[in-house]
């Protein structure tokens, strides 16, 4: 496996790529990688000659310092993990790399960044969009892969690339959500978590399972509250946000149709906050 460190660097070895057409798939991630993480790297395998990852934690889509001060950072056990799943290059640039000025680029999403994440992490979506498009503009992929467990973002990267990136012609392929066995979501966030918080986090995805299962006994403002309370019960959670969302505008249902309605949540789990989505079929 390759390790590229600059934008130079990288450039280099992708030269090489392309002139022997070879197809790319790309997988952004900010390291700490799970299962979740590594999913999106089969996929990518499967669906092109060549894949590349990259790692890096990004200043910019953070809202809060102390989150980014805590976010998880591995590098060695990565490259461990990178190598065993046959990834061929990792992109893993300092932050003076990938930002050696300021970006003072405004991204206008149609109100989609207005919601759940983007209400609750303010400018979060807009440094999504720095780093996304800085991105693919120097890998120029043919696909880039993205987990369905940030169900918003998935839509703001498809927005992103047919709105502002359209010449690039990437195709966005989004992935199932990987899960615990007990179904807590996998994420980088969850190796914060204490003995008895880890206990608690499960109870997200399976109270979100089960009112997706027997929704249609309730109003969707039921549904809101019921979740809610549920998950609040538990000494450790604390809801911020449960929202039941239309899987196109993102906006809240006044009626859940089923495959076309996903339930979003965003809970701390005692300082760790944590989000999980289910889609209701
Ligand atoms: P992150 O490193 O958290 O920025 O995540 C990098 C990519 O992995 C994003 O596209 C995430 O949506 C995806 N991802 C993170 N956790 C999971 C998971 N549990 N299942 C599937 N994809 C995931």
């Amino acid at each position: 496996m390759i390790i590229a460190r600059t934008k130079e660097e990288l450039n280099r070895y992708l030269k090489l790529v392309r002139t022997a057409k070879k197809t790319i798939g790309f997988v952004p991630t900010m390291g700490a990688l799970h299962k979740g993480h590594l999913s999106l790297i089969k996929c990518s395998n499967a669906e092109n000659n060549f894949t590349l990852v990259s790692i890096f934690v990004n200043p910019a889509q953070f809202n809060n310092p102390d989150d980014l001060n805590k976010y998880p950072r591995n590098e060695t056990v990565d490259l461990d993990l990178l190598t065993s799943e046959s990834c061929d290059i990792v992109f893993i640039p300092e932050v003076d790399e990938m930002y050696p000025e300021e970006d003072k680029r405004i991204f206008d999403f149609n109100g989609i960044d207005e919601v759940m994440e983007g209400k609750f992490r303010k400018g979060h979506f807009n440094g999504v969009a720095q780093i996304v498009s800085k991105l693919f503009e120097i890998v120029r992929p043919n696909k880039a892969y993205f987990g369905r467990k940030d169900f918003q973002q998935v839509a703001i990267i498809n927005y992103l690339n047919k709105n502002y990136l359209p010449e690039l012609g990437i195709d966005i392929v989004s992935c199932n959500i990987i899960r615990e066995d007990d179904g807590l979501a996998m994420s980088s966030r969850n190796q914060l978590l204490s003995v008895s918080e880890r206990q608690s986090a499960a109870l997200i995805s399976q109270t979100l399972k089960k009112y997706a299962r027997n929704f249609s006994e309730y109003s969707v403002e039921e549904l809101r509250n019921k979740i809610t309370d549920e998950i609040n019960l538990d000494k450790n959670l604390e809801v911020e946000y449960i929202d039941i969302v239309d899987d196109e505008n993102l906006q809240t249902v006044s009626e859940i149709i089923s495959g076309k309605t996903t339930i979003c949540a965003a809970v701390y789990d005692g300082t760790v906050r944590l989000i999980d989505n289910i889609a209701i079929s």
